[in-house]
């Protein structure tokens, strides 16, 4: 399962980190973010709860980046 998120982010470094973040969150199988569009797809590993596993992303990408947002 895949869904796309847009977020905000200031730099293609940062949301880099952001990827990182986001696929070292358990529940996570895959995550690509694209700092051209602004866009961050996430794909869900089976059974995984969309939106608790959302929430975690967004707390891991606000620790190595204060600054950037998920819009859920
Ligand atoms: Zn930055």
């Amino acid at each position: 399962m895949k869904k796309t998120y847009k977020i905000d982010v200031d730099c293609a470094n940062c949301a880099n980190k952001m990827e990182l973040a986001a696929k070292a969150t358990p529940g996570v199988s895959d995550c690509v973010v694209n700092f051209m569009t602004l866009k961050m797809s996430v794909e869900f590993e089976p059974g995984a709860d969309r939106d608790a596993v959302m929430q975690d992303v967004l707390k891991a990408c606000k620790r190595v980046e204060s600054d950037c947002e998920i819009y859920l």
